[in-house]
């Protein structure tokens, strides 16, 4: 059978108009590529990392959000629909919609899928019976609601194993809720329990190790290499496996934020972008240029890149002018040759008015980019830094290809 014809063709195709995708985009723009299209089929562009501080109270969901439209490149051609195949062979991007879009350069970035299904009974009880996540939009409020809600019972914070965005959120919104409730008098009487997935409470181990201090603080309870399995939302109850004996224990919750396990998008799973050494489908590209290492024609960052770094939106930010000089290059039939180390960061927000930050490479070296501040303390101007300098930085100037 004969590949289908392209309906429309662009030098440059973009799937995905989030962080990554619109961050690339405005660069090139900026280079002076002239035809570049994104693939999203999103009216609304979201802020993922102030979602934490809307489940903690410290800000509007409002603050997280703007019409797609106000953020895309002048010059750029935005494709309304979603990708749902790639033939890298044939060049050529297939849409939901029945389109087929030609490309000279792809770079693939449509972020990843939240599995909430692979734990029986989430999905059913999101939102209700006190059980919230802060990786959706519309549930971010309700995480709030539940903690005012909460004054004693056990409160129980999940993250699950595999790699995730943002992999401080689990923990970062268990400080929040606990400061809260130690600053309304409520702490003592309600039980803190964190389930984590791995042995260690952070990757990076200096920041590991004053995070073991912050949660001995609150009072926490740290649950090592166990995971969330089962919810039963009518009972309030959540079934918690301790992946080092086996055994499993049934918690009564009186308020559950569960972070799902995540992956790459299924329909790149069918894709040969697909990286078979990825258990998640994630995409795969040399981990320094970005390119694929079979179509150089192929890029992709973010959360779908199979990178072995945190998935972070500080990640796409340093991984965007890395990508848009190697396809640039790639372009001028030149060598791609300029690399991304890794860098990552995360801001761990610790307390209604304190974090600390976190950034380092693939080597898990420390990579500050602050002078003369110690961020491995908590502190009330990096606290501001999150809630309104990281923010502005977003808006202003990473989607604008600027920083
Ligand atoms: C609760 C939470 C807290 C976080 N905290 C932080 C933090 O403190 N610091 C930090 O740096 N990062 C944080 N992050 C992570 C950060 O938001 C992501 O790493 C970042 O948004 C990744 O950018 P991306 O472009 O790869 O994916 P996204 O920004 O998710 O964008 C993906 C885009 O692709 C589109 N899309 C999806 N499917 C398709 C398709 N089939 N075809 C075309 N388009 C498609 C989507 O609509 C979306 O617009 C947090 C995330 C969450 C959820």
């Amino acid at each position: 059978m004969n590949a289908p014809q392209p309906t429309k063709h662009h030098e440059v195709v973009i799937i995905g108009g989030g962080s990554a995708g619109v961050s690339v985009a405005a660069r090139l723009r900026r280079a002076g590529v002239n035809d570049v299209a994104i693939i999203e089929p999103s009216d609304r562009h979201y802020y993922q990392p102030l979602w934490t501080l809307v489940g903690g109270g410290r800000a509007p969901a409002a603050a997280t959000v703007r019409p797609q439209a106000s953020v895309m490149p002048k010059g750029v051609a935005w494709v309304r629909g979603r990708a749902v195949d790639v033939d890298p062979q044939a060049a050529t991007v297939s849409t939901d919609d029945g389109r087929t879009i030609g490309y000279h350069y792809l770079v693939v970035a449509p972020g990843l899928q939240l599995d909430f299904d692979r734990v029986p009974g989430l999905t059913e009880t999101l939102g209700r019976n006190q059980v919230s996540s802060n990786y959706r939009f519309d549930l971010a409020p309700r995480t709030w609601d539940f903690i005012r809600d909460t004054t004693g019972g056990t409160a129980l914070f999940t993250m699950p194993p595999g790699p995730i965005k943002c992999a401080g959120a689990p923990q970062k919104i268990a400080y929040l809720a606990a400061d809260w409730w130690r600053r309304h008098g409520r702490l003592d009487n309600i039980r803190v329990i964190l389930v984590l997935p791995t042995p260690a409470m952070f990757s990076q181990p200096d920041w590991a190790t004053v995070l073991e201090g912050i949660a001995a603080g609150y009072g926490i309870e740290v649950r090592r290499e166990s995971q969330l399995v089962e919810v039963n939302g009518d009972q309030r109850q959540a079934v918690v496996l301790d992946n080092k004996t086996g055994s499993k224990e049934s918690i009564d919750y009186t308020l559950l934020h569960a972070v799902p396990p995540q992956s790459a998008p299924d329909w790149v799973k069918h894709t040969p972008l697909a990286d078979p050494a990825s258990p998640f489908g994630y995409v795969k590209v040399d981990q320094y240029t970005l390119q694929s290492p079979t179509w150089p024609n192929v890029f992709a960052l973010g959360d779908a890149a199979n990178l072995p770094t945190s998935k972070t939106g500080a990640a796409v930010r340093k991984q965007a002018p890395v990508l848009v000089a190697n396809l640039l290059a790639a372009r001028r039939d030149g060598h791609p040759s300029v690399r991304y180390d890794g860098y990552t960061s995360c801001p761990l927000v610790t307390a209604h008015n304190r974090m600390l930050l976190a950034e380092f490479d693939y080597q898990l070296k420390p990579t500050p980019t602050i002078p003369l501040v110690n961020t491995m303390k908590p502190r009330y101007d990096m606290y501001l830094l999150k809630r309104y300098g990281l923010p502005a930085l977003y808006w202003h100037g990473m989607l604008r290809g600027r920083a």
